[in-house]
Formats: structure tokens, C-alpha cells, sequence
């Protein structure tokens, strides 16, 4: 388990978890946080792309070696990541954003973090783990296709002289905040005592919901998380899980 965080600044990357990846390769330490003022080709998941305009996000992924977390537990990293940066932004600017499983997070409906974990095994057997998170922060409006659903920090708060938004601080108070939930959930491996905060803002928790499959979609209701970090759904008059992420969930008449 490490304990250290090692955090390194650029102007302009392709992607933060890329580059993440590549130190992986030549031996990074864990705990490395790389961080961007910019993307240039973002991703969102299953190669879907993330908008990361200069200057007015925070683009920022880690490197975590997976010694620690069984394979089957690697959806869980995402469940943490959004139980961190909803409390990072709580803390920072009193914001109560709600998680939209698996890898959102949103105010007023509309999202205003992505998050986007991946996973990797390198030729000397060891694997490891990125994590990484976009914050919409500076943004005043977005492009048409993503103007009902995106919104940023500065869009939500009305009055930054109440405390300026940096976006070091925000960086960094997320993965303070990630690694208070990381330690706890390696020493019990099991998603079971964050899930009643995790259910509290889940976003469309007891609402019908759109599950989006490549080959179907159908209507369900949500019931909550598993201890692994899956999706509890009632369907067909009975409560069935989904942990396949290639999944998408939707309100029955728009993004939440
Ligand atoms: P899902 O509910 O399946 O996660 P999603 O549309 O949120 O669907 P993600 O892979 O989580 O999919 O995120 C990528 C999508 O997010 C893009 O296809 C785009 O619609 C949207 N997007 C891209 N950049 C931003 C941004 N900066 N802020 C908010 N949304 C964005």
C-alpha cells in the first residue's frame, strides 16, 4: 500500500491516463498523479471522447499497481473515485453533486465530472490501474451537443469571491480524498461499509431507469449498489445486478 502521492503538472497532453500508462511501462512509482491544463484527446469510456478545453478543467489520473485489489474488485475504484470528488467538491464549495453510476458525477441534472478507470497488465506480469478524473471547472457554456448535459464549477458557482476555484487545490483535495476511501477499502476489500453513503447520492436511486445495452435497451428500476461495486436493478420482477460497464444508464426522458 503506498502512501505518497507524487504530483506532476503539464500544459498539454493527449490524455492524462495515457500518459499515465506510459510511465507505467517505463516503472512509474505508484501514487503518481499527472495532471493537465489541457486534452487533446480526452476519452471518456468506451472510446467515446471527453472535452478538455485549455485552461478550463482539471484533467488529472493516477497510477495505482493492482497487488492490492483482486480483479474482480477493479470496479469498485471507480465507485470510490466518484464517492472522492463528490466530497472534494463538498468540502471545497459546498456543493452536494449526486453519482450517476457508474462514472459520473452531477449537479442539477447535468454532469459535471467524468470518470474513467482502465486497467492494464505489463510484460513483466505486474498490471495496474489508472485513474482518471475530469472536472468541468471554468467552462461558461458548452458545445450544442452537450449543453443539456454538461455543466462546470463556475457555471454552479454563482459567487467564486467566496473562494477563489483553483484548480491545484481541487486536484489535490480530490486525491486526498480518494486515498481516505482507498486505505479503508483495502483493509476490508468490500464495497459494503461506503454503500449506504454511496446509495444516498445515487442519483436516480428508486427511480425507472434506462438500461442502454449494445445488442437491447430496457426499463428498470434502481435499487442501489453491490458490495463489488455493481448496480442492483429490479427487472421482470426480480432484482438483478449489472457490472458489465459497457452499459450506459439513463433517465427515462434525458441524460440522469
Ligand atoms: P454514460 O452514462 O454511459 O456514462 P456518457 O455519455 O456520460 O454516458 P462517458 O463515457 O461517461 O459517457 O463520457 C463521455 C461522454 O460525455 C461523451 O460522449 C460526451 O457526450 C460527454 N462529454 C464529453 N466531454 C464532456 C465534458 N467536458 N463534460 C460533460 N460531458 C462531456
Amino acid at each position: 500500500m503506498f502512501d505518497k502521492l507524487c504530483y506532476e503538472y503539464y500544459e498539454s497532453l493527449d490524455s492524462t491516463n495515457e500518459r499515465i500508462k506510459e510511465r507505467a511501462r517505463n516503472g512509474a512509482e505508484e501514487g503518481l498523479v499527472i495532471s493537465a491544463d489541457r486534452q487533446t484527446a480526452g476519452r471518456g469510456r468506451i472510446g467515446r471522447k471527453w472535452q478538455s478545453p485549455q485552461g478550463e478543467c482539471v484533467a488529472t489520473s493516477m497510477l495505482i499497481y493492482q497487488n492490492d485489489i483482486p480483479l474482480d474488485s477493479i470496479p469498485s475504484i471507480t465507485v470510490l473515485c466518484g464517492l472522492a470528488v463528490r466530497s472534494a467538491l463538498s468540502q471545497l464549495y459546498g456543493m452536494e453533486c449526486l453519482i450517476k453510476w457508474p462514472n459520473d458525477i452531477i449537479l442539477n441534472g447535468k454532469k459535471i465530472c467524468g470518470i474513467l478507470v482502465e486497467y492494464e497488465t505489463l510484460s513483466n506480469g505486474l498490471s495496474f490501474l489508472v485513474v482518471g478524473i475530469g472536472v468541468n471547472v471554468h467552462q461558461k457554456s458548452f458545445s450544442d451537443d452537450l449543453a443539456d448535459k454538461a455543466t462546470s464549477i463556475d457555471m454552479e458557482l454563482l459567487d467564486t469571491t467566496i473562494r477563489p476555484v483553483h484548480r491545484r487545490e481541487i486536484v489535490e483535495v480530490i486525491w486526498t480524498s480518494f486515498m481516505t476511501y482507498y486505505k479503508e477499502f483495502i483493509l476490508y476489500n468490500n464495497l459494503s461499509i461506503f454503500k449506504e453513503e454511496y446509495e444516498k447520492h445515487l442519483v436516480n436511486i428508486g427511480n425507472r431507469v434506462r438500461i442502454e445495452r449494445a445488442e437491447a435497451s430496457y426499463d428498470a428500476i434502481a435499487r442501489g449498489i453491490s458490495d463489488s461495486g455493481g448496480l442492483i436493478i429490479y427487472v421482470n420482477g426480480e432484482e438483478q445486478e449489472i457490472r458489465n460497464y459497457e452499459v450506459s444508464v439513463r433517465g427515462l426522458y434525458g441524460y440522469v
